[in-house]
């Protein structure tokens, strides 16, 4: 398939586009991103790289990040963690309250605020350093050994972090934060500051296009069936309250993050990031989700 003639042709397309989402202001650092970055990169399993704009320019990658914590806390835990943790859709905005007190304490699923901070929280009990060795962990995956969280991006998070606090005293108040809270805080911000490209983030997942052996090593990170699951988790929650129009267009599991980013898996096949940091309402890139629904129309590689 020639990925970067369709490329080409979808950018044409979205000349005229209009991009009237806001960029992510309720954290100050993300606020001062140029809107106008749009960049798209897709690797495939057997290694072959196709890029569109500013596909080599490092962006915060958000709660995609949430998925990678998922997967690590997953491999330590297995089944257990679904006793903290659900695995349903949430029908909410990614940092909402509401359902964790009817739900006592226990978030819908690991890729809204809530879940990840009880991710985090897991994480924490399990390893000797936390930051040190979870971001070993993603280079491991990634392949990538310059990957690394942003200390701008975890102070502006600190400085503005009022809901996600409300999140993890509400879950401690249940017994559901193990955990001193500052250091849950901490780690949380630390993971979603993560950064990367889009050409990393698409080499970075592609794990989960190959049942969980890492392309690059051919080690298997994940268990088949673990990596099955994870994608169907993004399938339906990896996009907050948005996840079934995502579905609905576009067609494949992936997340987003407030930064701008969408990665996205088409499984044997490839893995897609875009950026672009105009977020529609939900929180999700605008253009971004455009460019993919056309991408997966034309190249019809929709998983259904
Ligand atoms: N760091 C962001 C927050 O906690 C992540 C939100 C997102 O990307 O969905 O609000």
């Amino acid at each position: 398939m020639n990925y970067k003639k369709i490329f080409s042709e979808i950018d044409v397309e979205l000349e005229n586009f209009k991009d009237n989402g806001t960029i992510a202001n309720y954290i100050p650092e993300l606020s001062i991103v140029n809107p106008t970055k749009f960049g798209v990169h897709l690797t495939t399993i057997n290694g072959k790289h196709f890029s569109l704009g500013n596909a080599d320019e490092k962006f915060s990658i958000q709660s995609i990040a949430k998925v990678l914590s998922l997967t690590l806390a997953y491999k330590l835990e297995s089944e257990k963690l679904w006793k903290r943790v659900g695995v349903e859709p949430s029908g909410k905005p990614f940092d909402s309250l509401i359902q964790l007190e009817t739900n006592k304490g226990i978030p819908r699923n690991p890729l809204i605020n809530a879940g990840a901070l009880v991710i985090c929280d897991i994480l924490i009990s399990h390893l000797k350093n936390p930051k040190k060795d979870f971001i070993a962990f993603v280079r491991t995956i990634s392949g990538i050994t310059t990957i690394d969280y942003c200390p701008r991006i975890v102070a502006s998070e600190k400085s503005t972090g009022y809901r996600n606090t409300a999140l993890v005293n509400l879950m401690k108040s249940f017994g559901n934060i193990k955990n001193d809270i500052d250091v849950v805080m901490d780690f949380y911000f630390n993971l979603c500051s993560i950064e990367m490209t889009c050409k990393e983030l698409s080499q970075t997942f592609l794990f989960l296009a190959t049942s969980g052996v890492l392309p690059h090593s051919k080690e298997r990170i994940l268990s088949k069936s673990k990596s099955k699951r994870i994608n169907a988790i993004m399938q339906l929650c990896g996009f907050y309250d948005e996840a079934g129009e995502f579905s609905f267009k576009v067609g494949l599991p992936g997340k987003s993050g407030v930064g701008g980013g969408i990665m996205a898996i088409y499984p044997n096949k490839y893995c897609i990031a875009v950026w672009s940091p105009k977020l529609n309402k939900k929180g999700n890139s605008l253009k971004g989700i455009k460019f993919l629904e056309l991408f997966t129309t034309k190249t019809q590689t929709s998983i259904f």
